[in-house]
């Protein structure tokens, strides 16, 4: 393999990748700039709901469905098999909980939304945060959610919004599924039914590799892949990895139900942590950080803490 790049290559990283691939063939790749045209991925029968299986006129297809969602920053691509009964009443909720996730995250690292607007971050009871054009404002904190540690360094902790960790799941599952070219679909006619019925419990368990670099780290892109076990490898893992990165963020799951999956296997459903693209950089090394996430609840998780350490300037 041969990368270009104007710093540095970590070349350890270049090694696992090559790893990776000696397992896996990557089905499709994807890399959204906010620069790039407007792309709408389309299937052969334009009239036809790739999820609830709905053709017009039962279902209409005059939203702008967004493949990744906006609160990702993504501008520019777009799913035209995607009815506005789904994307508007059912996909929307699996959002909703993810942003609520995600928002101090984004907030903190700026990534742009709605009218190309950084959210606020305001609950509450709890510090608000808006990252301004030369930097973050972080106002009303009580001293409770201050922590001086030995080295001098300040850590604040907030309380992200509630959310449901198994609709992250579906969320992720679901853009992974909008990314599968038409030609393999069929292999994730079960995963479908799956994403479209609340009810069906999953075939494994949910994890999801979340992984973060510090927010003065920056990438402009936002990057999706699919990952498809070779037919020959005979290892315990899951047939299919979606990995997406944006930012400064990467998620990583396996997509359940294809129907290639060795069903019954006690799968290693996190077999390797795919490589984001500040890990190419030799600069960045040991800076990347991974929490491996149980999404199997449907409960709400309600007060859960997230601590930040800040470094620098504290006016
Ligand atoms: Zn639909």
């Amino acid at each position: 393999m041969k990368i270009n790049s104007d710093y540095p290559i970590n070349k350890i990283v270049e090694i696992e990748f090559s790893e990776i691939l000696k397992d896996y063939n990557i089905l499709v790749t994807k890399k959204i700039k906010k620069e790039y045209n407007k792309e709408f991925l389309v299937d052969s029968d334009p009239n036809t709901c790739r999820f609830c299986g709905k053709s017009y006129p039962e279902v209409k297809f005059e939203n702008e469905a967004h493949t990744i969602p906006e609160f990702m920053g993504n501008k520019n691509l777009f799913s035209k098999f995607e009815c506005d009964t789904c994307n508007n009443s059912y996909f929307s909720l699996f959002e909703n909980e993810m942003a609520n996730y995600m928002l101090s995250h984004n907030t903190m690292s700026g990534t742009k939304s709605k009218n190309n607007k950084i959210p606020k971050y305001k609950l509450k009871g709890q510090p608000q945060i808006i990252n301004g054009p030369e930097k973050i404002l972080i106002s009303k904190v009580p001293d409770s959610a201050l922590k001086e540690a030995s080295d001098g360094s300040l850590s604040i902790e907030i309380k992200i919004p509630s959310y449901i960790p198994e609709f992250i799941y579906r969320c992720l599952v679901k853009i992974g599924i909008s990314l599968v070219p038409e030609k393999n679909i069929a292999v994730y006619k079960d995963t479908i039914s799956w994403l479209m019925n609340l009810e069906i419990e999953q075939n494994l368990k949910p994890f999801m590799l979340f992984s973060m670099y510090p927010f003065d780290l920056q990438t402009s892109e936002i990057i999706c892949t699919i990952l498809e076990l070779k037919d020959e490898c005979t290892k315990n893992f899951p047939h299919s990895i979606f990995f997406l990165s944006y930012n400064n963020f990467a998620f990583q799951i396996h997509i359940p139900y294809s129907l290639k999956e060795k069903i019954g296997m006690n799968l290693n459903v996190i077999p390797f942590a795919f490589p984001m693209t500040l890990d190419l950089s030799k600069n960045f090394e040991g800076m990347r950080t991974n929490n491996i996430i149980d999404l199997s609840s449907k409960e709400r998780i309600r007060n859960e803490i997230v601590t930040y350490t800040i470094i620098g300037d504290r006016n």
